[in-house]
């Protein structure tokens, strides 16, 4: 961009940013984050098309993520060329994965890259920016931030819901993922900036907490040498109310039979756990590196059925070693198992990874392949139960009003922007996000459900 350009920003003063949030939920709460740091410089939020700043937190973890980010770059480019003064940051996982020479020779257009341990000051650079013109600060190139429950952040998401992060970074080594070198070294927040977050959003009228981090059950092996996942949450259960705590992303290697003990006997936790396998094949997981093998990952499985626990789980397809016979094995467990959520992706190699230049590998049409034929396994799972449920009363969480007198919501299983949707049906109440209603499942599709509310009558 021309110097005359950045001196015009100046003068018209521009502060009001547009946030696109690519990416897991994990990105979403650094979103949080700048777009907090924003507001406390005095820089307004806004929706696309009253914006004359563009700030893009990206994804990079697959090719394709990292594709979509900068499709995203490439359109605020776009915008930017059609009026003057109008800048773009682009903050988040690409910044981190891509040398910062190569981003500016690809997008030149950009004004400002934020690096991961910048994200608390992302409007003070913006800030910086606008005041003097000229070209932004260098992205810092450590991984270190994790934020505290004093951080300033924005809930962005639905009043009644809010994400829980509570560690950063992953020192699993997943041969197939870039997280470690992306994110960095697993980091823990303190346990009592946990609880004191958890205790805030709740008084601010949050009713469900999300759990979440890398690996969720890794929490607290960098302060004290083992995960403290069970203390935390033992502590969080502790936290009065009647908000619902969900746990997501845990590695199956780290569900002892200490946690699952927690787990059973939390008041508030969701009995739903997300669980990523990625795989049973014992060569698979091996070649993965996932430090779990074919017979424990079934015990864990079976412990977990056992206490009454539904799961959510990702698989990959076409990692090298998944022979005919391996993938076979795959298929089997998700027959056998009857997962209620899952997901699955076609392995894509990552450069840098050491899964990228393992042999063995199948082709990547056989990858994807495979991975629609688990799609369609599962498709007719996910119809069995929701036939199951025809006829009868489920609860749900209201999330929003769709259209008059529907409300979209989901089942107690179901975590928002990922799972199943229930649309609600009441003509005699109005709902409101957060509300958990018991309704009468009317029809089912292979993953939605139509429900009707009807308000139980006050005895006379
Ligand atoms: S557990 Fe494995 S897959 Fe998950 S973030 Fe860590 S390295 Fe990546």
């Amino acid at each position: 961009m021309a110097k005359s350009e950045k001196n015009t920003v100046k003068k018209e003063n521009v502060s009001v940013a547009a946030l696109t949030s690519l990416g897991c939920a994990k990105n979403f709460v650094e979103t949080e984050i700048a777009a907090a740091s924003f507001l406390q410089e005095g820089i307004g939020l806004a929706a696309e098309g009253e914006e004359n700043i563009r700030y893009i937190n990206t994804c990079a973890f697959l090719k394709s993520a990292r594709q979509e980010a900068a499709q995203h770059i490439r359109e605020a480019g776009e915008w930017k060329k059609q009026k003057k003064g109008r800048l773009i940051c682009v903050g988040g996982c690409l910044v981190a994965h891509t040398p910062i020479e190569e981003l500016k020779k690809e997008f030149p257009f950009v004004d400002l890259f934020i690096g991961i341990d910048d994200t608390s000051s992302s409007g003070k650079l913006l800030k910086e920016l606008l005041k003097k013109g000229g070209t932004g600060k260098e992205p810092s190139t450590t991984k270190e931030f994790i934020y505290e429950c004093n951080t300033p952040r924005l809930q962005l998401t639905a009043p009644h819901y809010a994400y829980l992060k509570i560690s950063d970074g992953c020192d699993n080594c997943c041969t197939y993922c870039l997280i470690p070198s992306i994110r960095g070294k697993l980091r823990s927040r303190k346990p009592e900036s946990i609880i004191q977050e958890a205790k805030n959003l709740i008084d601010s009228g949050v009713k469900e907490l999300i759990i979440i981090a890398q690996d969720t059950s890794a929490y607290g092996k960098d302060l004290a040498g083992k995960s403290l996942l069970p203390e935390l949450l033992l502590e969080l259960d502790k936290i009065g109310g009647d908000h619902l705590l969900r746990l997501m992303y845990l590695h199956p290697a780290g569900v002892t039979d200490e946690l699952i003990h927690v787990l059973k006997n939390m008041k508030h936790l969701v009995k739903c756990l997300e669980m990523p396998i990625q795989h049973i094949d014992g060569d698979v997981l091996k070649n993965m590196n996932r430090k779990i093998f074919e017979k424990e990952t079934e015990e864990v499985l079976k412990k977990l059925k056992k206490a009454s626990f539904a799961l959510r789980t990702t698989f990959m397809t076409g990692f090298p070693g998944e022979t005919e016979e391996a993938f076979g094995k795959l298929l089997s467990l998700v027959k056998k198992f009857k997962f209620q959520r899952l997901g699955v992706f076609a392995y894509s190699p990552e450069k840098g990874t050491p899964g990228a230049k393992m042999p063995g590998r199948p082709s990547a049409k056989t990858g994807e392949e495979r991975r629609k034929i688990i799609l369609e396994e599962q498709a007719k799972i996910s119809e069995k139960y929701n036939k199951a449920l025809l006829g009868k009363m489920v609860e749900v969480i209201i999330d929003a009003p769709e259209v008059e007198n529907v409300w979209v919501g989901r089942t107690i299983i179901d975590a928002p922007d990922i799972d199943n949707l229930v649309y609600v049906e009441s003509f005699d109440a109005v709902l409101t996000p957060g509300m958990r209603v018991k309704c009468l499942v009317k029809q089912v599709s292979m993953y939605d459900i139509l429900a009707e509310y009807t308000p139980a009558k006050k005895k006379k």
